[in-house]
């Protein structure tokens, strides 16, 4: 086992900790994360670290982004599993941040009392439940497309607590991962915009030997639908391969992934071919593409995607 971390859970003391280091000359790496940590997150560790000579890892699971129609109940959490995982990594990390006052909650507890409810996903459970937060950081371009369709509010959430993250740990550079595709370019785009002091880097996904992507999620799957997901990225690598043998009709290539995940069982949320600076839909693949993928297998819906850098 490697050294322990430090654990933090107040954003002043984080705060302090960052400035007393910054003042020291050391630059800070951030990875932030929501727990039930794989080595998709243990990657962005190892990553972060060519990067800076201080690791912080956030774990935090944030209501800004779930609906009141989402799992933020049921988010799964193993907060010593993670510590152990993160001890296990060579070099190990120096903090563990885990704020406990993050948003000011009210008396509300953070995942409490937030079962799901039946609606259309109109109002995060930060806004049900937590009073006093009302700022929102908006990229309003990116996060209209993919998962943004059906998961209207999550973006806004994501970018605001990064938002808060930056401005807490005021790390030089912060590792997010391509898994999480237009997440990344969102977080790009936020910290160019609003001139965040932050250098943020993407890192490739990390996948199971059989392809699987990593994902917290993925403890949602029976072992049927387990391999049943298996489809997402076999037809996403079918569809690359054909591109890359001359098929440049996007219709074409996100038809044959559609109905290979439909044949084995789901449900497709979007297939979609986007560019991969704007990720606006494209036609015909003639420049850097990625193809962005979510279905639902079960209870789980997963994410993946894969570059065609034409
Ligand atoms: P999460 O805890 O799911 O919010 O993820 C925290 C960070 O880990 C995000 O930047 C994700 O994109 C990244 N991540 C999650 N799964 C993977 C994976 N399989 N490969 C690479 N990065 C990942």
């Amino acid at each position: 086992m490697g050294r322990e971390p430090e654990i933090i859970t107040s954003k002043d003391k984080m705060r302090r900790w960052s400035r007393a280091m910054r003042a020291q000359g050391k630059a800070i790496g951030l990875v932030p994360t929501m727990g039930y940590l794989h080595k998709g997150h243990l990657a962005l560790v190892n990553e972060v670290r060519q990067h800076a000579q201080l690791i912080v890892v956030s774990i935090y699971v944030n209501p800004g982004q779930f609906s009141t129609s989402e799992d933020l109940s049921t988010y799964p959490s193993d907060f010593n599993g993670d510590l152990q995982k993160l001890m296990s990594v060579p070099g190990g990390v120096d903090v563990v941040f885990n704020p406990h006052d993050l948003y000011d909650y009210g008396s509300w507890r953070g995942t409490e009392g937030m079962e799901k409810k039946e609606d259309v996903g109109e109002v995060s459970c930060l806004e049900e439940k937590g009073g006093g937060h009302e700022t929102w950081v908006r990229v309003e371009k990116l996060e209209k497309g993919l998962c943004g369709k059906s998961r209207p509010l999550f973006f806004r959430g994501v970018a605001t607590v990064v938002s808060k993250l930056f401005n807490i740990v005021e790390p030089d550079v912060a590792v997010f991962g391509k898994k999480d595709y237009q997440q990344w370019r969102i977080i790009r785009r936020m910290v160019r915009d609003l001139d965040f002091a932050v250098k943020v880097i993407g890192s490739d996904i990390v996948r199971e030997d059989d392809g699987l992507a990593m994902s917290s999620r993925n403890v949602y799957l029976s072992p049927e639908e387990r391999q049943k997901a298996l489809t997402i990225n076999r037809s996403l690598s079918k569809a690359k391969h054909a591109a890359e043998e001359g098929q440049i009709n996007c219709k074409i290539l996100q038809d044959s992934v559609i109905l290979a995940i439909e044949e084995a069982g789901g449900k497709v949320d979007y297939a979609e071919i986007v560019d991969q600076e704007t990720l606006e839909a494209v036609e015909e693949i003639k420049a850097p593409v990625v193809i962005c993928i979510a279905a639902w297998f079960g209870k789980a819906r997963l994410i993946d995607n894969i570059e065609i850098n034409a």
